[in-house]
């Protein structure tokens, strides 16, 4: 068959192990996955009680227009329901953008290290990749970017805070970048962390859409609202981005139900702002244990921490799973030496630096 020729490159996706694997293979009654960044606090619980009591018309097609979440969002965040698009995760966001944008003939910008999927889009729709090593303290090099985008550059993908080092780049950053940055390529501000970050350096990037024409917010209901099971991501972008964007979308890209659980996980933010003010005190646990240990750690606005282990970081993983603990490598990320662990709560925090003790008495 005739496949695109890129593919005999490629591999799909590699998921960690799961639970029920690690249970299995290790003979462990309790096992953490601390490896996909998922809310260890759960989801609202306003989200089960919504589920339970939905029960009617699931033979109808979701709603075109995901008009609900989309007039609830747009008054969250004071902008024009037609200034949103609603996608599969943001993942599917990153595909969709790619699809409208990316094509033989176009480059494309982005760090290295950051979120696989920019690389992955863009290598399937044929565009020029262009990866810009990140600065030594992990941000990413917006110097770098500029040099390296010009005419046929279609898509700049910051990733703020940055998937897998968790480093966080102010306002401030951000906008200089924005003013300087070609104003014929759309900036894509990914932002699949924004509701953890604690700096005050940071402003609600959606109120710059009016600003800067070329820039598009993208966010997830999948890290600090717990939902990364039902897939709902959202863009923020002017009108015109969104219109050109809706052609791409497959119209029926999200479910009813999913589209439900959101507008009401986002209903509740006395239980967003509790996980995120666990989330906190326990990052700083894990930035004291890095200190006292003598490890580096990137300097994590996230709910994820990327720390050096003192042997190679797949050997590192495996210990941590004979411990019930799984995390995931930095050798499958592009940072070796280091692990990317999931902040979980309190007690697992405990428990996964126990395991860890391990790594450092077998140096
Ligand atoms: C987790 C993550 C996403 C994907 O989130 P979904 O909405 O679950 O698809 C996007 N970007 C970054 C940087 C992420 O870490």
């Amino acid at each position: 068959m005739n496949w695109k020729s890129i593919l005999s490159t490629m591999k799909p996706y590699a998921p960690g192990r799961s639970i029920a694997e690690v249970k299995r293979i290790y003979g462990l009654q309790e096992v953490h996955k601390l490896a996909s960044n998922e809310n260890p606090y759960g989801t609202s619980p306003a989200v089960a009680e919504y589920l339970s009591a939905c029960a009617d018309q699931f033979e109808m097609y979701p709603d075109v227009y995901t008009s609900g979440l989309r007039t609830t969002l747009a008054k969250h965040h004071q902008v024009e329901p037609s200034e949103l698009l609603i996608s599969n995760g943001s993942d599917e966001m990153v595909t969709i953008i790619s699809r409208a944008l990316l094509q033989p003939g176009v480059n494309t910008v982005m760090a290295s290290v950051t979120f696989p999927q920019y690389v992955h889009n863009a290598k399937i729709e044929g565009a020029e990749i262009r990866q810009v090593a990140m600065l030594e303290n992990g941000d990413h090099d917006l110097e770098g970017f500029l040099e390296a985008a010009d005419e046929q550059t279609a898509i700049i993908w910051v990733c703020n805070p940055n998937n897998p080092t968790g480093n966080f780049l102010s306002s401030q950053t951000i906008k200089d970048f924005l003013d300087r940055a070609p104003k014929t390529a759309l900036i894509v501000l990914d932002e699949a962390y924004f509701e953890y970050v604690t700096s005050s350096e940071q402003e609600n990037a959606i109120r710059w859409i009016h600003d800067y024409d070329n820039l598009l917010i993208s966010r997830t209901f999948s890290k600090a609202y717990g939902l990364a099971s039902f897939r709902i991501g959202y863009a923020v972008a002017n009108e015109g981005i969104i219109q050109e964007l809706n052609k791409v979308r497959n119209p029926f890209n999200t479910n009813t139900l999913a589209l439900g659980a959101a507008e009401v996980a986002l209903a509740d933010q006395q239980f967003l702002n509790d996980c995120v003010t666990k989330n906190e005190a326990e990052r700083n646990r894990f930035v004291a244990y890095a200190r006292e240990n003598q490890l580096a750690i990137y300097p994590s606005e996230t709910n994820f921490v990327l720390i050096e282990v003192p042997i190679d970081a797949d050997e590192a993983c495996e210990i941590l799973l004979q411990h019930g603990y799984i995390v995931r490598s930095g050798n499958l990320l592009g940072t070796p030496g280091y692990v990317r662990i999931t902040i979980g709560t309190e007690q697992q925090n405990t428990g996964l630096f126990k395991a860890f003790d391990q790594l450092l008495t077998n140096k």
